[in-house]
């Protein structure tokens, strides 16, 4: 748990991650917020204000910018005291409003039926559509309230840990903010299987210290042959897993703790990208690479954006590691995902975060799509917590899909006139059937038939893709209706 801090602290704090923050806008909220919770306490005794601290403070680490950190201290004040969000807006200005009312609007995600849930889901994804910077407000709430949960009765804390692994963590993935869904997974797992979480650390703990003093030995050969042969490097140190990863890892490999080789990983950060290169080169002729096992996610990123090159060698005393070697903006990015984008350094980066999160908009107005709420939950579980994978058009441009998707939702996905259209599909230069399923990697060339009438109502039977489902229907139905109307009018 962080320490209850000081206003000046947290202050300081802030100067010193970023010299030109504002100070007196950040210093404002915290007296605004201190003064409108001064008679309420928080459930373990403390003081109110000390929650919206931590979140302010956890905002501050993911350099988020000032108008985030203000709301992050005012975020629970229009809920809990008399002071309405039209104050806040009079005395903060339009921009921390607006965030302000979108967690307030946001409410508590309870779990209290599936009709809530997904009501609560539908007005996350609104919300986020909106301003992506609401949900790293919640992200950092709820860190908090998962550090507190001991002061809660235990049915409860179940509840909200189970909610953080499976609502908020997935989407914490799908942003590629890779440390903040470690540290929210690492909070809920105990609360969610407490005997699980104790037979995982005591299994781990000796294997631990082995493993972190081979990583020790290695990290110094490493930095031995970088200085050899006048490589610079700004770190090369030892990553250990996060719990909760380690251990669905665990249950996919049978128990198996030697078949992990990331427990820890070496993890080289390089200046640029052709040193991330050179650096493998260096490693593969010191260390025999274990076959298969190198993954180039600079070329093929992961569908969230995660870039970084992986490669699991023997060390010279026969142990198994895994190496990861990236460039400052990759580490960057793989820590903080869209939140990156936010960091005082980068400007004008509003397209990209665009691009990225094209899928939440997608989510959000998929609502209208699907009234009914079985359909609605069961594509919502296909579009983020599902695995996705990537494909390349013949121009190699990449197209993201959930697992198992067919060159017909790949088609759909390009144009919905080349979906109505495709008769035949080229998977990486082989002739395929449309149900197809496609893998990561795959080129995949669709051929359309101009008098093709148009989609096949069978193709609902395999298509994945919720874009392909809805128009392959909308088709259908306006054939139904002509029909009728033909039929009506003869
Ligand atoms: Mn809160």
């Amino acid at each position: 748990m962080q320490p209850v801090m000081t206003k000046e602290e947290l202050l300081t704090k802030l100067e010193n991650k970023n010299p030109k923050a504002d100070i007196a806008l950040v210093g404002k909220a915290y007296d605004f917020a201190e003064i409108a919770h001064k008679d309420q306490r928080r459930k373990s005794g403390e003081p109110y204000i000390t929650h919206p601290m931590a979140v302010a403070n956890t905002l501050i680490e993911l350099e988020m910018d000032d108008a985030t950190i203000a709301a992050g201290l005012l975020h629970d004040v229009p809920e809990d005291t008399s002071i309405t969000l039209i104050d806040i807006r009079k005395e903060f200005g339009p921009e921390v409003g607006r965030l302000v009312r979108g967690i307030t609007k946001l409410g508590q995600l309870k779990y209290r039926g599936i009709e809530r849930y997904i009501e609560n889901l539908r007005r996350m994804f609104v919300a986020m559509a909106k301003d992506i910077r609401v949900i790293v407000i919640k992200f950092a709430d709820r860190i908090h309230n998962l550090e507190t949960l001991e002061a809660l009765p235990p049915e409860k804390r179940e509840r909200i840990a189970m909610e953080s692994l499976e609502i908020y963590s997935p989407i914490a993935n799908r942003l590629g903010m890779g440390e903040i869904k470690g540290r929210i997974e690492d909070l809920s797992f105990p609360h969610v299987s407490p005997d699980e979480y104790e037979w995982l650390k005591k299994k781990v703990a000796s294997r631990y210290k082995e493993v972190d003093g081979q990583i020790k030995t290695l990290s110094n050969e490493v930095t031995d042959i970088l200085d050899e042969e006048s490589i610079n490097y700004v770190s090369v140190h030892g990553r250990a897993k996060h719990y909760y990863s380690l251990y669905k890892k665990l249950m996919e490999n049978n128990r198996d703790l030697s078949k992990i080789y990331d427990l820890v990983a070496l993890r080289i950060v390089v200046n640029d990208v052709s040193s991330c290169y050179e650096v493998l080169g260096i490693i593969h002729q010191e260390f025999k690479p274990l076959k298969g096992r190198i993954k180039d996610y600079i070329a093929q990123p992961k569908p969230n954006g995660y870039r970084s090159l992986h490669t699991t060698v023997f060390t010279h005393q026969g142990e198994i590691v895994e190496i990861q070697i990236r460039d400052p903006e990759m580490h960057n990015e793989a820590e903080y995902g869209i939140a990156a984008h936010w960091h005082y350094k980068e400007k004008d980066e509003t397209k990209k975060i665009k691009e990225k999160t094209l899928w939440i908009d997608q989510l959000s107005k998929m609502q209208q799509e699907f009234r009914d709420e079985d359909q609605y939950l069961e594509s919502l579980k296909i579009d983020i917590f599902h695995t996705r994978i990537f494909v390349f058009t013949p121009k190699g441009d990449v197209i993201d899909l959930p697992e198992d998707a067919t060159p017909v939702d790949f088609a759909y996905h390009i144009h919905t006139d080349i979906g109505h259209h495709c008769n035949g599909a080229k998977v990486n230069d082989q002739i395929c059937t449309l149900e197809t399923k496609l893998k990561s990697g795959d080129v995949v060339d669709i051929s359309t038939d101009k008098n093709r009438k148009g989609p096949s109502e069978d193709w609902l039977n395999f298509v994945k893709t919720n874009t392909a489902k809805s128009r392959i229907r909308s088709w259908i139905n306006k054939k139904r209706k002509d029909s009728l109307q033909r039929i009506l009018t003869q």
